[in-house]
């Protein structure tokens, strides 16, 4: 496989911006050497500088659920670029994307729109202590909600530790404020809780865990979180930036039923463009300017293009047997895929749910992140880059999803599974 153009750029990118990226997630930290660059995208594919081909399982890290360069997606932002790409003003185009929102979500009655998931759980975040006059919040170890300083905190020495920050630069003060569970473990929470449950704002989950791996929800998992934080007067936030309009078009709330005071999206609803949100019951939404003494603004929020792109990607979205093609071909995947590591001996965990699902190179099971961290990063590193040899994209991480699209079509995942055979050395 030819690289020398990717090399090249990668080279003249270290030069330019910090490790070469401008996120770290592009930087093949987790899985070594050098990440190659991407010159364009159609359908399932990607192609890098070199032009190599791949079939494309990151999908811009979940926004590309209808695959890259969508032609009706693409018309509709060629009209929003050619009317005028900003204003700072109100636009049309904000009401239909939001309209879509509240439609989608019955847990969500108005919404805010800004440029990013980070910005969607630091407002939700800012909102929940606006609303109920407290400070602290819990999230869970493992759980990553955007780079908030407040959420940058991971699991401390012992449940009731205050949280020991996962950056450089985040404030003791700060992180004091953030208290670390053990996702699924309800008595960690509840521990919190009883300690100074009066204090605590609320709780920050994702629904399904998509960013150690993906990992489900024990049962009851959430259903007790509701009644936890219902009980102590603290607001539940799910943040649904990967599983809104991934696991179904009402997101993860919609499948399992509990019913969350705010919800914070991303990645799809900007349908490839730069846009967050945040919206709950009118209510708790009321709290913010300039209805309410909230601050949150944004010289971009609702900007409309973006809101063209997202628009039209929910249209496509919401069409009748979408979300069962995408929980067929992955499924496709994830027994093909079962099998060939099954022949091969080599001991694998594959979490899935819908057309999200991680590899975990341990016998397993993986229900939480003592489970996630216990996996073979080296081994998973080896079959990333066999797979990259073989023309397959994965996530360069152990610790990441992979994401399915529609354009993904049955011959593709047939050819994945193949190149997996290979790859193992089969
Ligand atoms: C990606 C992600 C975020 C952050 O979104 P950005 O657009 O990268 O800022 C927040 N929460 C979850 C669950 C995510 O997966």
């Amino acid at each position: 496989m030819r690289r020398e153009r990717s090399d090249e750029l990668y080279g003249v990118a270290r030069g330019l911006m910090p490790g070469g990226v401008n996120s770290p997630a592009r930087s093949w930290t987790g899985v070594g050497g050098s990440p190659l660059f991407i010159s364009r995208g159609k359908g399932s594919r990607i192609w890098d500088a070199d032009d190599n081909g791949y079939i494309d399982y990151v999908c811009s890290w979940g926004p590309m659920i209808l695959g890259h360069t969508h032609p009706e997606v693409l018309e509709a932002v060629k009209a929003a670029v050619d009317a005028g790409s900003s204003f700072g003003a109100p636009t049309e185009a904000e009401n239909k994307l939001a309209g879509l929102v509240v439609d989608a979500f019955d847990s969500i009655d108005l919404v805010r729109f800004v440029s990013s998931g980070t910005e969607a759980g630091m407002s939700a975040l800012r909102l929940a202590r606006a609303f109920t006059g407290r400070d602290k919040i819990v999230k869970f170890g493992g759980g990553y909600h955007g780079h908030a300083d407040s959420l940058l905190v991971s699991a401390g020495s012992g449940a009731l530790a205050h949280g020991v920050p996962d950056s450089a630069g985040v404030t003791a003060s700060l992180s004091a404020d953030t208290l670390v569970a053990v996702y699924n473990d309800l008595g960690s929470v509840e521990a919190l809780f009883d300690a100074v449950g009066d204090e605590i704002a609320c709780v920050i989950v994702e629904p399904v865990a998509a960013n150690m791996g993906v990992v489900l929800p024990a049962p009851g998992f959430l259903e007790g979180l509701r009644r936890i934080t219902e009980d102590a007067g603290a607001l539940l936030i799910f943040d649904e930036v990967i599983t809104g309009f991934r696991l179904a078009y009402g997101g993860a709330q919609s499948l399992n039923g509990v019913v969350p005071d705010i919800t914070c999206l991303g990645k799809i609803v900007g349908g490839g463009m730069p846009v967050g949100a945040y919206g709950g019951r009118a209510e708790v939404m009321e709290t913010v300017c300039p209805l309410g003494p909230m601050y949150q603004a944004g010289t971009l929020s609702g900007n409309p293009v973006a809101m063209a792109a997202g628009a039209k990607t929910l249209e496509l979205l919401a069409q009748p047997g979408v979300y069962d093609q995408l929980e067929s071909r992955t499924a496709r995947l994830e027994q093909g895929l079962r099998k060939i590591f099954e022949d091969s001996g080599t001991p694998l965990t594959i979490n899935r749910t819908g057309s999200i699902m991680t590899l975990f190179f341990n016998p397993g099971p993986v229900e939480g992140w003592s489970g996630v961290e216990a996996s073979d990063k080296e081994a998973f590193g080896r079959f990333f880059h066999a797979m990259i040899e073989e023309g397959v994209y994965l996530p360069p991480s152990p610790f990441e999803a992979l994401f399915v699209s529609t354009a993904h079509t049955e011959a593709d995942i047939d050819a994945t599974v193949q190149s997996a055979t290979k790859a193992l050395g089969g």
